[in-house]
C-alpha cells in the first residue's frame, strides 16, 4: 500500500517569488493595497499563498492515486481536533524561512499572522486530536488515505470563567474566513431521513425492500489538504456541511410567513451546526444520530461514486479500501453500506455481508460502560427505519452463529445480542461494530487486554482473530518540531536531521543524558519554554507565574475518572500542612500547578470541580504567607494552541486516572516527548511509557487495575480512608469548612466533599496516600536538578515509540493489510 509520490514538478519558491505571490493574494485575493491591509487580510493572503503551493502537490497526489488505484484507508471520525493550520503547513512544506524572510522585507511579523488564526476546534479532546495526528501521519507515511468527518459551524465551545465558574461561549471559528477549505457544492450528496420501508417485487418475482425517506438533507463536501512532512504527498480531509435540499418555500414566504418558509432549511442546517461537547459520556440525542448518519452516508456515497472509478465492481471493494471507524460514532455506516448494496444495487444479502465484513474495522476508545453508545430502537427506527431492519437481520444471523457455537447457552445469547432489552430496547453500537468489523482494536496494550477480558470478552472468545491492539501516538511534527523549536534544534544538533519522521532515533540521545553540558543546555531549553509559557498566560489570561518554579501540569478534559479531584486534594493537603505548621515553608518545593480542562456543559460534578479548583487557586495565590512558593494557574479554554506552549514548558505530567479507566491517553505521550516526567497510575499508555522510560524515571503510584477490581468486589468504603488518614481528613475538612469559598460551606463545596467521602466512584481517597508519597519522591528527585534533567532527557530519548507514525505502521501491518 505504501507508495512514493514523485516530487512535483512545480516551481520552487524563492523569497522573491513568494513575495510576489503574497502581494498578489493581498491585492487580488483580499482586494486591498498592502498599506491598507489589516492583519487578517495579511493572514488570509499568506494562508492562500501557502495553500497554492500545497495545491500543486495535492493535485499531483490525486492524479497518482487515480492512476495507480492502490488500496487506501478512509479514516471516519466525528471529530478532528486539528489545531492551527498555517504554522503546520509552513513546517510541512519547509516554507517557514522563506515566508519569514519575505514578510520581514515587507515589515510584517510572521508570528503575529500565525497567531491571528482561530484554531478549528472540531473535536472534544483526545479522540478528536488522535484523528488529527493520524491524518498527519498517514500523509507522512505516504499512505493513500482520506479523512471523513463533519464541518461543524461551531466547534468545541470557548470556555470562560466567571467568578471561577465555567461559562460556555460559541466558538465562531469561521468568523474571519477560512482559507484552508475548498467547498464543492457541485459534488453535494443527498441524504434521507425518516419515512417508511416498502416491499416490492421485481419482474422475476424477487422480493426487495425500498426506503422512502420523508425528508432530505444535502451534504456539501469541504476539502482540506493534509500535507505529509516534506514528502510531496498531500492527502485529503473531507468534511461535510449540511444544507437544505430546497432553500426555502417561496409560496409560504410570499404568503408572509418568513419563519415558516425557512423552517426546513433551519432543520437541515442544524445537523452540522455544532459539535456535541460531551467527552466520554454520550447523551443519545436525536440530532447526534442525525449527524452520525449524515456524515457516513455522505462519505460512503462519495467514496463509492466519486473516488472509485465509475464502472468499479464493488465486489472488489475490500481490495481498495478499509473504512476505519473511530469509535462507535460512524458505526451506522455498516447498515448503510448493506442498504446501498442490497436496496440500491440489488445484491443478495450474503454477498453484501461478505463485502461489508471485510471493509470495516473498529477502534474502541473506552472502558467506561456509560460511554458505550446505544441508540433506542424507537429513535433509530423513526429516523432510519431501513437501517433498523438491517441491524435486526444482522443480529438474527449473528445470534444463530452464537447458538451454533455455544448450544444451549441462553444467557450468553442475551449478553451478546446487538439489541439490548434493558432499560429500553436499544442498539449497542460497539457490538454491531464488533460483529461487522474485520478487526477490533483497543488503543493501548492494557486497554486492548481489558477489552478482550472484560468489555467484549464474549466476542473475543468467539472471534479471537478479530482482536488486536494499536497503541496510540502523537505527531512529532506538531508536538515537537512546531511547538518546541528549541528542543528540536538541540536534538538535531546532537543526532542530526531525520528524527522528525523516524522518532525511534531519539534513542541516540541516551548517552547524552550523562553529558553535563548537554543537560545544561536541555535545562536552558526548558527554562526558555517556561518563560515563553509564562508570557503567554500573562498576556492571554492575566496570570502571573514564576518562570523558575516547577511546572506541574494536569491538562485534559474534566472527568471524574481522570481524577482532577485527587490532584486538588494533594494541593489542599500541602496548603493545610503549611498553614497548620506541620510543613515548614522552607521544605516546600516552589511549584506552579497548571490546570487546563473543559467540562461538558451538562456535567454538574465536573463543573463544580472547576469552580473548586478556581476557589482553591484564588485562596492560595492570594496568601502572602506562602511567599509565592505555591501557585495555581488555571488558564481558561484549554485547546491545542495552548497545549503547544504549555507542554514544552512542563516539568511534571499528571496522569492519575483510576487504573483501568483511561483507555490510552495521548497527553501523557506529548509530555514525555517534551521532557516532562510523569507521575501516573498503571493505566492506559502510562504502562507502556513506564516500561520504556524505566521505573527510575517515572513516578508510579496507586492501585493497579486488578487491585481496583478486587477492592470494588470486596466493597469499597471511602469513608474509612477519610477516617484513618489524618492529612486526607484535614484536607477534606478544610474544603468543607469553606476555607476557599469565603466561609461558604454550601453549594459545590458540600456536594463535592460529601460525594468523595460517601461514594468516591473512582477511588481517589484510596489512592491519596500513595499519591502524596509519590509527590514526595518527585520533590526529592527535583531537588537534584542534575538527576532530574538526566531523567527528563531519558524520557525524550525513550519515547520515540509514541509517534503516531508508528501507530499508523501498526494499523497497516495489523489491520489495513489484513
Ligand atoms: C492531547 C490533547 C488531549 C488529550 O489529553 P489526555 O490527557 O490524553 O486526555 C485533549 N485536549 C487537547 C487540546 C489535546 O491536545
Amino acid at each position: 500500500m505504501n507508495d512514493t509520490t514523485a516530487p512535483s514538478a512545480a516551481r520552487e519558491h524563492t523569497v522573491e517569488s513568494f513575495t510576489r505571490e503574497f502581494l498578489r493574494e493581498v491585492n487580488f485575493g483580499q482586494g486591498v493595497d498592502l498599506d491598507r491591509a489589516s492583519t487578517n487580510d495579511k493572514y488570509l493572503a499568506l494562508a492562500r499563498t501557502v495553500r497554492a503551493y500545497l495545491t500543486t502537490r495535492w493535485l499531483e497526489t490525486l492524479r497518482t492515486q487515480r492512476r495507480e488505484q492502490k488500496k487506501a484507508v478512509a479514516y471516519m471520525s466525528a471529530e478532528f481536533l486539528l489545531g492551527r493550520q498555517l504554522e503546520n503547513n509552513l513546517l510541512a512544506t519547509d516554507l517557514g524561512e522563506i515566508a519569514r524572510d519575505s514578510l520581514d522585507l515587507l515589515g510584517i511579523d510572521l508570528v503575529e499572522l500565525c497567531n491571528t488564526e482561530i484554531e478549528p476546534g472540531l473535536g472534544n479532546g483526545g479522540l478528536g486530536r488522535l484523528a488529527a495526528c493520524f491524518v498527519d501521519s498517514l500523509a507522512t507515511e505516504n499512505v493513500p488515505s482520506i479523512g471523513y468527518g463533519i464541518r461543524y459551524e461551531y466547534g468545541i465551545f470557548r470556555q470562560r470563567f466567571e467568578d471561577g465558574r465555567q461559562v460556555e461561549e460559541p466558538d465562531e471559528w469561521l468568523r474571519l474566513g477560512s482559507p484552508w477549505e475548498m467547498p464543492h457544492p457541485e459534488n453535494a450528496v443527498k441524504v434521507g431521513f425518516g419515512g417508511r420501508v416498502e416491499a416490492w417485487k421485481d419482474e422475476s418475482g424477487r422480493a426487495h425492500r425500498r426506503w422512502s425517506p420523508d425528508w432530505h438533507v444535502t451534504g456539501v463536501p469541504y476539502n482540506y489538504m493534509v500535507p505529509g512532512y516534506r514528502n510531496g504527498r498531500v492527502n485529503t480531509l473531507r468534511l461535510w456541511s449540511a444544507r437544505a435540499t430546497q432553500a426555502f418555500d417561496l409560496a409560504i414566504f410570499n404568503a408572509g410567513d418568513y419563519t415558516d418558509a425557512v423552517r426546513a432549511q433551519t432543520q437541515a442546517e442544524n445537523i452540522s451546526k455544532v459539535l456535541y461537547p460531551e467527552d466520554s459520556t454520550p447523551q443519545g440525542k436525536e440530532l447526534r444520530l442525525q449527524q452520525q448518519y449524515f456524515f457516513v452516508a455522505c462519505s460512503l456515497r462519495d467514496f463509492v461514486e466519486k473516488v472509485l472509478p465509475e464502472d468499479f465492481d464493488l465486489h472488489r471493494l475490500p481490495e481498495r479500501i478499509t473504512f476505519q471507524l473511530n469509535d462507535t460514532h460512524p458505526v451506522i455506516a455498516v447498515p448503510e453500506l448493506m442498504r446501498l448494496l442490497i436496496d440500491e444495487r440489488g445484491w443478495e444479502w450474503a454477498d453484501a455481508w461478505a463485502v461489508t465484513q471485510k471493509v470495516f474495522a473498529y477502534t474502541c476508545h473506552t472502558l467506561l460502560p456509560e460511554a458505550l453508545e446505544v441508540w433506542p430502537v424507537d429513535l433509530l427506527g423513526r429516523l432510519l427505519p431501513r437501517h433498523l431492519e438491517i441491524i435486526y437481520r444482522i443480529n438474527e444471523e449473528f445470534l444463530e452463529q452464537v447458538r451454533e457455537a455455544f448450544p444451549g447457552d441462553m444467557l450468553r445469547e442475551r449478553h451478546m445480542s446487538i439489541i439490548a432489552e434493558e432499560p429500553v430496547r436499544s442498539v449497542r453500537m460497539a457490538y454491531l461494530a464488533t460483529v461487522a468489523g474485520a478487526k477490533v482494536n483497543g488503543v493501548a496494550e492494557l486497554h486492548s487486554q481489558l477489552l478482550r477480558d472484560k468489555v467484549l470478552s464474549d466476542f473475543a472468545e468467539m472471534f479471537p482473530h478479530k482482536f488486536t491492539n494499536v497503541t496510540n501516538g502523537v505527531t512529532p511534527r506538531r508536538f515537537m518540531a512546531l511547538s518546541n523549536p528549541r528542543l528540536s534544534a538541540l536534538i538535531t544538533e546532537a543526532i542530526g536531521e531525520g528524527w522528525v519522521t523516524d522518532l525511534e532515533r531519539l534513542r541516540e540521545l541516551e548517552p547524552l543524558a550523562d553529558d553535563a553540558e548537554f543537560r545544561r543546555r536541555f535545562r536552558e531549553v526548558k527554562s526558555h519554554n517556561r518563560a515563553r509559557f509564562a508570557g503567554v498566560i500573562a498576556e492571554r489570561d492575566g496570570i502571573e507565574i514564576s518562570p523558575d518554579a516547577m511546572v506541574d501540569a494536569m491538562v485534559k478534559r474534566l472527568h471524574e475518572y481522570k481524577r482532577q479531584s485527587l490532584k486538588l486534594l494533594h494541593i489542599v493537603s500541602l496548603y493545610e500542612r503549611i498553614t497548620s505548621g506541620a510543613l515548614p515553608l522552607a521544605d516546600v518545593t516552589p511549584r506552579t500547578f497548571v490546570f487546563g480542562a473543559k467540562a461538558a456543559p451538562g456535567y454538574v460534578r465536573a463543573k463544580e470541580t472547576i469552580a473548586l479548583i478556581n476557589a482553591v487557586g484564588r485562596t492560595i495565590n492570594a496568601d502572602a504567607s506562602l511567599e509565592g512558593r505555591l501557585k495555581v494557574a488555571f488558564p481558561a479554554n484549554y485547546n491545542v494552541t495552548l497545549a503547544e506552549t504549555l507542554i514544552p514548558a512542563a516539568d511534571l505530567s499528571e496522569q492519575i486516572s483510576q487504573a483501568g479507566k483511561e483507555a490510552s491517553g495521548t497527553g501523557n505521550m506529548k509530555f514525555a516527548l517534551n521532557g516532562a516526567l510523569t507521575v501516573g497510575t498503571d493505566d492506559g499508555a502510562n504502562v507502556e511509557i513506564r516500561q520504556l522510560v524505566g521505573d527510575d524515571h517515572f513516578f508510579l503510584f496507586g492501585m493497579d487495575e486488578p487491585a481496583v477490581s478486587d477492592l470494588q468486589a470486596s466493597g469499597y468504603r471511602s469513608a474509612s480512608y477519610y477516617e484513618q488518614d489524618k492529612d486526607l481528613r484535614a484536607a477534606l475538612d478544610m474544603i468543607a469548612s469553606g476555607a476557599f469559598t469565603g466561609g461558604d460551606r454550601g453549594s459545590f463545596v458540600s456536594s463535592i466533599t460529601a460525594s468523595l467521602i460517601e461514594r468516591d466512584r473512582f477511588m481517589a481517597l484510596a489512592d491519596f496516600r500513595a499519591y502524596v508519597d509519590a509527590q514526595e519522591r518527585v520533590e526529592a528527585h527535583w531537588a537534584d536538578q542534575e538527576a532530574w534533567t538526566r531523567s527528563a532527557v531519558l524520557n525524550v530519548a525513550r519515547s520515540g515509540y509514541f509517534s503516531s507514525d508508528r501507530s499508523i505502521r501498526d494499523y497497516l501491518a495489523r489491520i489495513w493489510n489484513a
